[in-house]
């Protein structure tokens, strides 16, 4: 038997607005390795900005990941919560002496930073060597006495090994001058105290991942595992942008794509076993490792979403598809029947195949939820208008009322019977009677579109059209 690893991931997100798809395949790609060695997946939200985030963004994170179906196995950290934490382990830096107190105003520091731009170097602080007490009761930040020769190794599990020059770096901020604690600072010892073995996060952080590796080294903290992963681009191959379309996971749930299809679509976006486009949540659990993640950004590809989730709509459960059927139907502000679920229940099975999306779905089941007497569309009415046709619904009308079983298969051999008493091929019986059973809307074969609406319903709109036409 093996041992529980010991594994501990985690999604950091910062509060400051939707949960977008890029972060919310960071958050996947968290828990599908934590699942897959048998460890653990956290969550913590980083709101040290207490200008930017926001208790709506933190529910609309959370609403995200509680969608996706990625929770934490732990109660969800709060970073701020964790300020006294982080100036104690400051503290403990200044002293060891791998931290010290700086004294420059903004203008000196604009001095400086223009000085180590033009002579290609990092920032450096004049108190780097100073004594603090020269400081006397002005304001100061903490700052990071980094290594001024050597290099920094993160040996990232997805970019390889990446090298930084130390002198590259500069001393970074730890504490501001109102005593609160930085992104860096914050990160790091809470990936410690948290117990987190592996930071796979995206790549627009790898730089803080030499910053940090410091850190860690400063405080004797094991540093962790670093896999950075590429940025999810449009199409085109641009980065992701509002042009895109939508970003947010609640735009994709809106949209009508099933939770299934998009944990299946986001675990494709720069991961893959082999040409498996689709697979279960319990095979991506089995094959899941971050080290297979590809380098190149990865490309939203709107055909292989819709394809993926077309599949799962043809494997969800018919009530459940019919409630978020409902749900886009209300939406559109439709006057509905007060079965509506029931009419969507009897409905979906019979097309489900051939949507993409739960709103095309809803388009695909109007004709079910019209509500008698149907208008009849000008095409309809016209056919009607002919008396051969007329007399011939009529005849139809009598013929299915005493048809002994509803269901598809039977209905469709009545008509092919009731055809040939008819003398007439169906082409002659089809366009009026989908006209006067859907109302001009779309609605499948003519077995499907009866057995759909039911005996009562479907003889119902026949003699309705046939006594207004
Ligand atoms: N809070 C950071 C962000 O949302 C992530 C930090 C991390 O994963 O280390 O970009």
């Amino acid at each position: 038997m093996s041992e529980r690893s010991s594994v501990v991931t985690r999604f950091a997100p910062s509060p400051t607005g939707s949960l977008h798809i890029g972060g919310a395949r960071t958050a996947l790609f968290n828990f599908l390795y934590a699942r897959h060695t048998g460890g653990k997946f956290l969550i913590r939200v980083e709101d040290t900005d207490r200008e930017r985030s926001t208790p709506d963004a933190v529910k609309a994170i959370f609403d995200g990941l509680d969608w996706l179906g990625l929770t934490s196995d732990a109660e969800p950290v709060f970073q701020f919560t964790r300020a006294d934490r982080h100036r104690e382990a400051v503290q403990q830096m200044l002293d060891k002496g791998r931290a010290y107190r700086c004294f420059m105003t903004v203008e000196e520091l604009e001095i400086e930073r223009e000085k180590a731009r033009s002579e290609g170097r990092a920032i450096r602080s004049a108190w780097r060597g100073r004594d603090p007490a020269e400081g006397g009761d002005k304001p100061y930040v903490v700052r990071f006495k980094g290594p001024l020769e050597g290099e920094t190794l993160v040996d990232d599990l997805v970019k390889g090994p990446v090298r930084f020059q130390n002198k590259e770096l500069d001393d970074l901020v730890l504490l501001r001058s109102d005593g609160n604690p930085t992104y860096n600072l914050a990160v790091v010892v809470d990936d410690h105290d948290m117990g987190v073995t592996h930071v796979i996060r995206g790549d627009d952080h790898l730089n803080n991942a030499a910053r940090q590796t410091l850190l860690y080294q400063a405080l004797d903290f094991e540093v962790p595992a670093f896999g950075h992963i590429p940025l999810i681009h449009g199409p085109d191959g641009a980065k992701l942008s509002k042009r895109h379309g939508a970003q947010a996971v609640a735009e994709f749930a809106d949209m009508g794509y099933l939770a299934e299809a998009m944990r299946n679509y986001l675990a494709r976006l720069g991961w893959g076993h082999g040409d498996d486009e689709i697979f279960t949540d319990a095979q991506a659990v089995e094959w899941f490792d971050v080290a297979d993640v590809v380098k190149a950004p990865a490309r939203l590809d709107w055909a292989k979403l819709n394809h993926i989730n077309n599949h799962y709509i043809r494997l969800a459960d018919d009530a459940r598809l019919a409630e978020l059927t409902l749900k886009v139907h209300r939406g559109r502000d439709a006057r509905l029947p007060a079965d509506a679920a029931e009419r969507l229940r009897a409905t979906i099975p019979l097309l489900k195949e051939g949507a993409k999306t739960i709103p095309e779905l809803a388009d695909l089941t109007i004709f079910a939820l019209k509500m008698r007497p149907l208008a009849l569309d000008a095409k309809t009415q016209q056919v009607l208008s002919d008396a051969e046709t007329h007399g011939r619904m009529a005849r139809l009308a009598d013929h299915l009322a005493g048809v002994q079983s509803w269901t598809h298969g039977p209905l469709e051999a009545e008509l092919k019977d009731f055809a040939a008493k008819e003398g007439v091929g169906l082409g002659k019986i089809g366009p009026a009677l989908r006209g006067i059973l859907s109302g001009g809307a779309p609605a499948p074969d003519l077995a499907s579109t009866l057995a759909a609406l039911g005996r009562d319903e479907s003889i119902g709109r026949l003699q309705d059209a046939l006594f207004k036409a």
